[in-house]
């Protein structure tokens, strides 16, 4: 798929004030600095459209981009960031398990995992929540260039296992660099194919 345009819509807090569900949606969220801004900009090529780095624990939005006006493209605000205030997890947990149970047109949610690190119990378990809930989700390993191939299929591996101890299938993955655009075509190919089911 070539991104022909891609144009930043709306932020809010609500699912009801999302932008009407006409178009097929592809979520992405993780752990914050897993990689996720870096990631949305290397898939658009365009630098500056998510915003890289901003501070955790700051507001939380559910940040919509329109690409080629056939699909959206959505940042969520990330989780597991140690400093964050009760009410702000608990905030975040209200408005993503509205988001994610209500958006009537979400096609699949990215799972952003950093490759460098085994298995991690907050992803894990918001995975296990996915799951339970019936949303579909792959996972994106990100930051692939920091570290050998045989490291990242290893970290990889140790996921898988963990998956496996749950679910009969586990997800579909794909490992990425944003450095590197390794993940590009296979994650667009991945939408595309999506977007025409
Ligand atoms: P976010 O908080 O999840 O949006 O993460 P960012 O996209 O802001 O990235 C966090 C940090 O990781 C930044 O310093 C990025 O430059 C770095 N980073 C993100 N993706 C990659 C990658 O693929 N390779 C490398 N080497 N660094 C990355």
């Amino acid at each position: 798929m070539q991104i022909r345009e891609a144009e930043f819509l709306m932020s809010n807090t609500r699912v009801d004030q999302c932008p009407a569900p006409t178009l097929p949606e592809y979520a992405f969220i993780g752990r914050s600095n897993v990689g996720k801004s870096s990631l949305i900009n290397m898939l658009t090529e365009r630098r500056g459209l998510a915003k890289t780095s901003s501070l955790p624990g700051k507001t939380q939005l559910i940040n919509h981009f329109l690409i080629n006006k056939q699909w959206y493209l959505v940042d969520l605000p990330g989780y597991g960031y140690a400093k964050t205030s009760k009410v702000n997890r608990v905030a975040w947990t209200r408005m993503i398990n509205f988001y994610l149970r209500q958006r009537l047109n979400l096609a699949c949610v990215f799972v952003l995992i950093d490759s460098r690190h085994p298995a991690q119990t907050v992803d894990l378990e918001f995975m296990e929540m996915l799951g339970t809930e019936g949303i579909p989700f792959v996972m994106v390993f990100t930051k692939a260039d920091k570290q050998s191939n045989s490291r990242t299929q290893l970290q990889v591996s140790d996921y898988m296992k963990k998956m496996s101890e749950n679910w009969d299938e586990v997800p579909q993955h794909f490992i990425t660099s944003a450095e590197e655009k390794t993940g590009r075509e296979e994650l667009l190919a991945f939408i595309e194919n999506v977007n025409r089911q």
